[in-house]
């Protein structure tokens, strides 16, 4: 029927079928609908299409106000907030949206060179380079930094801009098991040939590409132990921060300070604005030389319009608040309470009997439905309940690793998370994803 294919949604646009699309529209559900405000802990969602019996399809303008469990808001950024959005204005007055010209053309405005240098302070490199899109950065370093010849190995659960980047750079791609040290040690002794001392001769160059945190598995990165492996084999180590930056870690400077990784470990240090930072764009870290060479050779830096000024000074104003440069304490509270209530969220749910994965400190909560016919029952009735959860299916996923990814945000308050918790109990109870007994509750 209709209803169990909208789980199936996103697999038939990606088949790009005329009368699947046609039916997907009919679908109203989960899926594409417009957001009607800002992404904070509560948003307005529009009631996408009234269905008039199923003959044309009207928009309509009902809004619904949700909870909102779904956007990466890691520390509430994402809203108006007293220290940064008069700035934004201010810069917007000054230098507009846009620069309209490339980085090197007159598109690097004293607002991108400060941000630059205040990127970098914060994650503890040398240098910084900034770029308009997170996926843009992944997807155009990595050809300039490898290429024929050289062998990138990837945890077999990164991101698609990875995945799309280590395919353009035409370097050989392995893979290894996900966050598994011991596999990544296998692949590299086997790419290296037999006989030849611990180096990858073999191999002009080699980077193992991981991730700070995983966003569909809400899981901490192993790195000690995968910098360990390619300290080991000589290779190089390039993580992908986009998830870890400025949520996890004392002072929010992501998993190294976390896991108490030195930064001069991490050879390339990636990371995106659109999370924590409540901006756009993303970053590439590392040695001066490197930053140098990305400025000269990459592309996407030398031929894109720079990042918009105001999601730059955006960026200069989080990163201030977080390190307590605006004069308050706001940034370490964030940090505290995204920490208390991601942990809480997470005990609730197993307490309740759900399938919870992921780490402690991470916000990111995928409770598994794991068949995908649950995917637009659980998300709609949560909907009808006000609470806007993403489902996340295959191809994301596994096909019957379908989930719902909850994200958690320092703009939550404890009510926030509480009706959430009634709310997805319920319908976890409706839907029959409740695969462990609940705990008896304190009395
Ligand atoms: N890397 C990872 C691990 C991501 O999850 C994402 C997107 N969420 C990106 C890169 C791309 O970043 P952006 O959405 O900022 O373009």
């Amino acid at each position: 029927s209709a209803d169990n294919l909208q789980g199936y949604a996103p697999i038939c646009l990606g088949l790009e079928d005329f009368y699947i699309r046609r039916l997907y529209l009919r679908i109203q559900d989960c899926f594409g609908r417009p957001i009607a405000s800002a992404p904070d802990a509560w948003i307005d969602v529009v009631e996408r299409y009234s269905n008039d019996n199923n003959k044309t399809l009207k928009r309509t303008t009902n809004i619904n106000r949700c909870l909102n469990l779904g956007s990466y808001n890691y520390l509430g950024f994402a809203a108006s907030d007293e220290y940064c959005t008069p700035r934004v204005f201010r810069s917007l007055e000054t230098f507009s949206a846009s620069t309209c010209s490339t980085c090197v053309d007159g598109g690097t405005t004293v607002l991108h060179n400060e941000l630059e240098e205040c990127v970098a302070k914060f994650v503890g490199k040398p240098a910084a380079v900034v770029f308009g899109m997170g996926y843009v950065t992944n997807s155009a370093i990595l050809p300039v930094l490898i290429g024929k010849g050289g062998l990138i190995i990837s945890d077999s659960l990164n991101h698609n801009s990875i995945v799309n980047g280590a395919r353009g750079s035409g370097a050989t791609i392995r893979v290894f098991l996900h966050n598994t040290p011991s596999h990544l040690e296998e692949v590299l002794r086997e790419q290296i040939a037999e006989g030849q001392p611990r180096t990858h001769r073999p191999w002009k160059k080699i980077i193992v590409v991981v991730e700070g945190i995983y966003s569909m598995e809400g899981e901490l990165c192993k790195l000690p132990e995968i910098i360990a492996v390619c300290k080991k084999y000589k290779a190089y180590t390039y993580l992908d921060e986009a998830h870890s930056i400025g949520a996890v870690g004392k002072t929010g400077r992501g998993v190294c300070e976390l896991l108490g990784v030195d930064t001069a470990d991490v050879d390339i240090m990636m990371g995106t604005f659109t999370k924590s930072f409540g901006s756009c764009g993303g970053y590439i870290a590392g040695s001066k030389e490197l930053i140098q060479y990305l400025k000269y050779t990459c592309p996407a830096h030398l031929y894109a319009t720079s990042i918009s000024p105001p999601a730059a000074q955006q960026i200069i104003s989080a990163i201030k608040v977080i390190l307590g440069e605006d004069g308050s304490s706001r940034g370490a509270q964030k940090l505290a309470r995204i920490r208390e209530n991601s942990n809480f969220f997470r005990s609730e749910l197993q307490k309740m009997g759900f399938e919870v994965l992921g780490d402690n400190d991470s916000p990111i909560m995928p409770i598994m439905l794991y068949n995908p016919a649950k995917i637009p029952a659980f998300s709609r009735e949560c909907l009808k309940q006000n609470v806007a959860i993403v489902t996340v299916a295959f191809p994301a996923t596994p096909l019957l690793l379908a989930r719902a990814r909850i994200c958690i945000s320092a703009a939550h308050t404890k009510e926030d998370l509480i009706k959430a918790l009634e709310v997805i109990s319920q319908v976890g109870d409706l839907v029959g994803i409740k695969y462990f007994p609940a705990e008896p509750k304190k009395q």
